[in-house]
């Protein structure tokens, strides 16, 4: 059997269904899972090892048997730790066929094959009686179904069918509450992720300011969660306005209701400034007494004590749909709306009328502006860099001139109302729905094509004398992906003049060799996890990261996991845009020296575009801040990171290579990037 996954085409652009092995998707999700993170996670672990024997004694204390109900049991961890603080048994039910076969060998391997019963169902699908998947209700509910926001993964509408249907009225659960903590926040970095701030450019005939368009001022934005590395925030970026609190607690040895609904409170602003943001975390009580409890607290919050690096629970940021003047100790009320599966928020100066139950807008959030649909976050955050935005407009001040025909090649970007600002004779761009409010509907002409069929009509007969790109295309994974801009310009060749001006005039791509202080942890062997042999998951997951013969490089935005480097930045192979993609491929060998002590976790890669001459823009590495190599990456990006699964695998620091010989390989007909490393 075949499966078709659907991928973007570096080399043109557009999605494409390519059919895969059958096992493609599987491999893809074990891979990528989070069950080494969660495997990793000691302060998640123990505390859950000490919920469960707490929870086994008290009902063995009442004399009672002990059945455990673990829905989700993923390697089966939770079970076993059940069975070894004496349950009597255990259902353990995945859904994920492949882990919950998995846990069958797991449970196997370290005897519990008795006490444990592995049933891959969904819950909601899990039968009860005696002819039943369990031969009776369960007096111990023990889960771990949370995401970042909470109830992300289904968490309410599970344990609400749980408690009808699953386990014995006044059952013990582990843990035994959730809740959810909020601050109040000014911060002019994250309010950049959310909405557009005027852009001014100073042309010849006086100041132009680029605006948004009204919608989008109150635009509530998109529902899906931001969720991110919070620790990595510095305090310099944002303006605490109100102290911590409880937003809302959920209690699972209860039944729980997951309809909609709402939460309110009140708050008093403990500095004046703009309400715009809403940082939010959560803690579980693994026991009734809330002694076992573990937190995603941020480091401002937390005490500095027993911090635990954890990438499947972060933090989350909530942009209240305006932004809002508060004032010291004027109190303002804060409404969590949340449905099934998320959570959103916003602030009212009084409790007023419609306060009232009846009124208040359970509705999840849609973008009404379009804008939160054409850029993501990141996009918006880079779209709102100033110092960048400088540099494009210097870079085009240098190359257009009042005859100038200029296309533009690059999703949802600015450059073409900038080069018309500029002085462009002719603006072109392809599909783009931003103009209107800019009065600019008849300045820039919207090409309906892509690149490949451009024709002189689109382009009124006249040559293209400067084409330019930031480049960004949102289909792009990779860094490399957007050289998918070469390959269009490639395309448009016949309708360039024969002295055109490309901007960005060349690209390059860069690496350099890393010590992540976490990150390694993700790709990273378990072995025995609080006492139980899960050496199957660890060679599970190898065996699906060696499920295609190239190995991939795989992208996560290196702000928010922080490196030292070890090698000195490297450029390895360019892209001349001047000149159209060769059919060969570019390929490059060559060795780096590792100059400073540390574990080889892997390569960074990313790109340079060298827009004109002298002002380039780096999408990967920024600076290196110290004498220690940590390092500072472009926060509006996503880096290539190409893990060394030898060093990970290691447990001995022994011996420390002295070079890094690679081979890296741009396959101009894919477009994409094969790359081997020696160590
Ligand atoms: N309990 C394990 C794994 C937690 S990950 C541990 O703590 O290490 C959560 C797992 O729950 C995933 O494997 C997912 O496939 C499974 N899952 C989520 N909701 C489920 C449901 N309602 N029924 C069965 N499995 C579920």
């Amino acid at each position: 059997m075949k499966t078709f996954c659907g991928r973007a085409n570096p080399t043109t652009g557009a999605m494409e269904w390519l059919e895969e092995d059958e096992n493609y998707d599987y491999h893809q999700e074990i891979a990528r899972s989070r069950y080494a993170d969660m495997l990793h996670d000691k302060d998640r672990n123990v505390k859950y090892y000490q919920g469960i024997r707490a929870a086994v004694s008290r009902v063995k204390e009442r004399g009672e048997k002990a059945i455990v109900l673990d829905i989700g049991t993923g390697t089966g961890l939770l079970s076993m730790m059940a069975a070894s603080a004496g349950a009597d048994f255990c259902y353990a039910i995945e859904v994920f066929k492949p882990m919950a076969n998995a846990a069958v060998k797991i449970v196997e391997k370290n005897g519990f094959c008795d006490k444990i019963k592995v049933i891959n169902k969904h819950s909601t699908e899990v039968t009860v009686g005696p002819d039943g998947d369990m031969q009776c209700r369960a007096n111990i509910l023990v889960t771990e179904l949370f995401d970042t926001e909470l109830i992300g993964e289904g968490a309410l509408p599970t344990y609400e069918h749980a408690h009808k249907y699953l386990v014995q009225e006044g059952c013990e659960a582990v843990p035994h509450r959730a809740t959810v903590y909020v601050q109040l926040v000014e911060s002019k970095r994250m309010w950049s992720w959310n909405k557009l701030f005027p852009v001014h450019v100073e042309a010849e005939d006086g100041e132009k300011i680029i605006v948004s368009p009204s919608e989008m001022e109150n635009c509530p934005g998109v529902p899906s969660v931001c969720d991110i590395q919070l620790n990595q925030m510095p305090s310099s970026d944002f303006t605490i306005l109100s102290d911590v609190v409880t937003m809302f607690s959920v209690d699972f040895s209860k039944p729980v209701r997951s309809a909609s609904t709402y939460y309110t409170v009140q708050l008093e602003p403990v500095k004046s400034g703009k309400a715009q943001i809403v940082l939010s975390w959560w803690d579980i009580d693994m026991d009734p007494s809330g002694m076992i409890n573990c937190t995603m607290a941020p480091y401002w919050v937390k005490s500095t004590s027993a911090f635990q690096w954890r990438d499947h629970w972060m933090q989350c940021v909530y942009f209240l749909p305006n932004e809002e003047p508060v004032l010291q100790g004027e109190k303002v009320y804060l409404t969590a709306c949340r449905d099934e599966y998320s959570v959103w928020y916003k602030l009212q100066k009084a409790r007023g009328e419609e306060e009232n139950k009846a009124d208040v807008r359970v509705e999840s959030p849609v973008c009404r502006c379009q804008a939160h649909l054409l850029w993501n976050r990141p996009r918006f955050g880079e779209l709102n860099d100033q110092n960048r935005t400088r540099q494009y407009i210097e870079s085009l001040m240098k190359v257009l001139k009042t005859d100038s025909v200029c296309l533009c090649i690059s999703d949802g970007s600015l450059l073409p109302v900038l080069a018309h600002y500029l002085g462009a004779k002719q603006v072109h761009c392809f599909f783009f729905k931003f103009f209107k409010a800019n009065h600019l509907e008849d300045k820039i002409k919207i090409i309906e094509a892509r690149p490949e069929l451009l024709t002189s009509s689109h382009l009124e007969d006249k040559k293209i004398s400067v084409l330019v790109g930031e480049p960004f295309f949102t289909t792009s994974l990779l860094p490399w992906h957007n050289l998918y801009f070469w390959y269009a310009r490639t395309a448009v060749t016949s309708h360039l003049t024969s002295n055109v001006t490309v901007l960005p005039q060349s690209a390059s791509l860069h690496m350099m060799i890393v010590e992540f202080q976490d990150l390694w942890r993700i790709r990273s062997p378990c072995g025995i996890c609080e006492g139980f042999d899960v050496q199957t998951m660890d060679d599970m997951i190898k065996n699906s990261l060696n499920f295609r013969e190239s190995k991939e490089a795989e992208p996560h935005p290196l702000w928010e996991y922080p490196c030292k480097s070890l090698s000195d930045p490297r450029e390895v192979l360019t892209f001349d845009f001047r000149k159209t993609v060769p059919q060969h491929c570019l390929r490059t060998e060559g060795s780096v020296s590792l100059s400073r002590k540390g574990k080889s976790h892997g390569a960074v890669l990313w790109m340079e575009y060298h827009l004109a001459a002298g002002i380039s823009i780096s999408t990967g590495l920024i600076q290196i801040s110290n004498e220690k190599g940590n390092c500072e990456w472009n926060p509006h990006c996503k880096q290539a990171v190409y893990f060394f699964s030898s060093v990970i695998e290691s447990e001995t620091l022994s011996d420390l290579p002295s070079a890094v010989t690679y081979a890296i390989n741009f396959n101009t007909k894919t477009g994409e990037i094969a790359m081997d490393f020696q160590l």
